[in-house]
């Protein structure tokens, strides 16, 4: 699986999603899909079908309708019918597939009653000696407006109990997952989260980082497990 951020709006990421298996290709959120469209032109032989929406918010869904416009027989994915260009509404936790790959949505309410994350893994057939074994690689989850790194969404319809139950459900990935999300907030987000727990090193050197670094998505479960106040579960 290779995954592509594709920067967008002011602070906005975009992502396209490959399967180097079958050549399709998905795009998480691509609120600029001339962006998108440019960024896979480096991938000539990959087929787009797919669109995963996180939420209904317009800098997340407000391409998916030129998307279509400019690649027609898309499948869209969303939560709700508020998704722009919605073909087909997740209301229930069931995989997905493109190609090789599974994408397994959960439902994570709080910052919008409609939110999806998508929790995506590559299964391979490997021969190891005579004995065929599926081997699961490591995942990547797109939390949209859901988590940021060192930060989470705001309760624009949900209840912190929404939030609470989303967060914890990715937080019960695996340590290695990487996480792709929404908005390149986190230098904002280690500020503010340094006045809760002002002695947490691996905040005060995640804050250092993501001054010099700009970019800083992918983080991983692990990495937010470190810098994220939550509670045990
Ligand atoms: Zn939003």
């Amino acid at each position: 699986m290779i995954i592509k951020p594709v920067p967008c709006l002011q602070d906005n990421y975009s992502y396209i999603l490959l399967d180097e298996k079958s050549k399709l290709a998905a795009v998480v959120d691509p609120v600029e899909p001339s962006n998108i469209l440019i960024a896979l032109e480096e991938y000539p032989d990959y087929r787009l079908t797919t669109v995963l929406t996180t939420h209904h918010h317009w800098d997340h869904a407000g391409g998916n309708n030129e998307l279509k416009k400019q690649r027609p027989g898309l499948t869209v994915y969303g939560g709700s019918k508020e998704v722009e260009g919605v073909t087909s509404v997740i209301d229930i936790e069931q995989p997905l597939e493109l190609g090789s790959l599974r994408i397994q949505p959960y439902l994570t309410r709080g910052h919008t009653m409609d939110h999806v994350c998508y929790y995506v893994q590559q299964q391979q057939q490997q021969q190891d000696d005579n004995q065929q074994q599926q081997q699961q690689q490591s995942g990547a989850v797109f939390t949209g407006d859901c988590l940021f790194s060192s930060g989470c969404g705001r309760f624009f319809e949900g209840t912190p109990t929404d939030m609470d139950n989303a967060l914890t459900k990715l937080k019960h990935l695996p340590e290695n997952t990487d996480i792709y999300f929404g908005h390149e907030y986190t230098a904002a987000n280690c500020k503010f989260a340094l006045t809760v727990e002002p002695d947490n090193t691996h905040l005060q050197q995640k804050l250092e980082w993501a001054r010099s670094a700009g970019c800083t998505t992918p983080s991983t479960v692990l990495n937010e497990s470190l810098t994220v106040r939550a509670k045990k579960k």
